[in-house]
C-alpha cells in the first residue's frame, strides 16, 4: 500500500517538474526563445530566479504568487500549468503503470497541454510539438509491434533464451508494453494474452489508417477554403495523433473536439462577446487526450453493446 502511495507520489511530483518545463515552452516558443540554455527570469524585475524560486506549485503558494525581488504578481497560469500536469501523469500512471504505453501517453498529454495553450493565444500550433507527438506514435506502433512478434514467434524464442529468472518472460516483456497486471487497462495486451487475433497487418492498418483519415479530410476542407476554417498545425496535429491513436479513437477525438468546441465557443460568444473565430487546437486536444486515457473504454463499451 506504501509503495503504490510513493508511486503516485514520484509521478506526479515529477509530472510537476515537467510541469514546470511547460511553461517555460509555453512562454518562449511563440517569442521564438531558445527554451533549453537560458536561464529563467523574473518578467517583472528580470531578476534570475533560483531554483527554489521555481518549485513547482509549492513555490507559488509559499510565496503567495509574487516575486521574491520585486514583489510583482506572478501569473496563476505556473502552478496551474503544473498542477494539472501532475495530475495528468497521475492518471497515466493509474491507467497504464510504468510501461512504454504510459510514458509515451505521458508525453502526449504534456504536448497537448502546451499545444492547447499556445494555440488559444496565438491560433497557432507550433510544428515542434507536432512532431514530437509524432516521434511519440512511432515508438507507440512500433512497441506495439513488438508486443505481437512476442506472440507469432519473432522475439519468442530470443527472450526465453535471455530470461534467467522464473517469471514468464513473454508475459513480463507484454507487460512492460503496456499493460499491468491490476487489469486497470484493457488493450492489445489483454487481447494478446486472451488470444485474440491482433496481427502486425492489424497494428499497422490501425495507426496508418489513423494517420490519414482524419487528417485528409481536414487538408481537403483547409485547400477549400484556402486556410480560413482550418489551420495547417490543425491537420498536423490530427494526423500525429491519429497515428498515435489509431482511426476509431482519432475519429472519436475529433467528434468529441467539435462537440465540446462548439458549446464552449457559443457560451463564450454569448457571455464575453468573442468573435467568430475558434482556435480548434484546444478542442481537439481535449478530445485526443481523453482518448488517449478513456478511449479503449469506449471502444470496448460499444463494441460489447453491439452484443
Ligand atoms: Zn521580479
Amino acid at each position: 500500500m506504501t509503495e503504490i502511495v510513493i508511486g503516485y507520489i514520484i509521478v506526479v511530483l515529477f509530472g510537476m517538474c515537467v510541469g514546470s518545463f511547460m511553461n517555460v515552452l509555453i512562454y518562449r516558443i511563440p517569442k521564438g526563445e531558445d527554451f533549453v540554455r537560458s536561464h529563467s527570469h523574473c518578467m517583472s524585475c528580470g531578476h534570475r530566479l533560483a531554483w527554489y524560486d521555481m518549485f513547482p506549485v509549492f513555490s507559488f503558494l509559499f510565496l503567495r504568487g509574487k516575486c521574491r525581488y520585486c514583489g510583482a504578481k506572478l501569473s496563476i497560469q505556473y502552478p496551474i500549468i503544473e498542477a494539472v500536469n501532475g495530475a495528468l501523469w497521475g492518471l497515466c500512471y493509474y491507467r497504464y503503470d510504468l510501461t512504454v504505453m504510459g510514458i509515451v501517453t505521458a508525453g502526449l498529454l504534456s504536448a497537448l497541454v502546451v499545444i492547447a495553450v499556445i494555440d488559444e493565444r496565438t491560433m497557432e500550433i507550433p510544428f515542434g510539438l507536432n512532431a514530437f507527438i509524432f516521434i511519440l506514435a512511432v515508438i507507440k506502433v512500433i512497441s506495439e509491434i513488438a508486443a505481437v512478434s512476442v506472440r507469432e514467434g519473432a522475439l519468442h524464442d530470443f527472450l526465453y533464451q535471455t530470461a534467467g529468472d522464473e517469471v514468464d518472460p513473454i508475459l513480463k516483456f507484454i507487460t512492460i508494453i503496456g499493460g499491468n497486471e491490476t487489469g486497470h487497462y484493457r488493450s492489445l495486451v489483454d487481447a494478446l494474452i486472451d488470444g485474440e487475433g491482433i496481427t502486425i497487418a492489424h497494428i499497422l492498418v490501425t495507426h496508418i489508417v489513423g494517420f490519414v483519415i482524419v487528417s485528409g479530410v481536414m487538408l481537403i476542407i483547409l485547400l477549400i477554403t484556402k486556410g480560413r476554417g482550418i489551420g495547417g498545425g490543425d491537420v498536423k496535429l490530427m494526423a500525429a495523433a491519429g497515428l498515435f491513436l489509431g482511426w476509431k479513437m482519432i475519429i472519436l477525438s475529433l467528434f468529441l473536439g467539435c462537440i465540446v468546441g462548439t458549446v464552449v465557443h457559443l457560451i463564450r460568444m454569448k457571455v464575453s462577446g468573442a468573435g467568430r473565430k475558434l482556435a480548434m487546437g484546444p478542442y481537439l486536444a481535449l478530445g485526443i487526450a481523453f482518448n488517449a486515457l478513456f478511449g479503449v473504454d469506449v471502444i470496448f463499451a460499444y463494441v460489447s453493446a453491439l452484443g
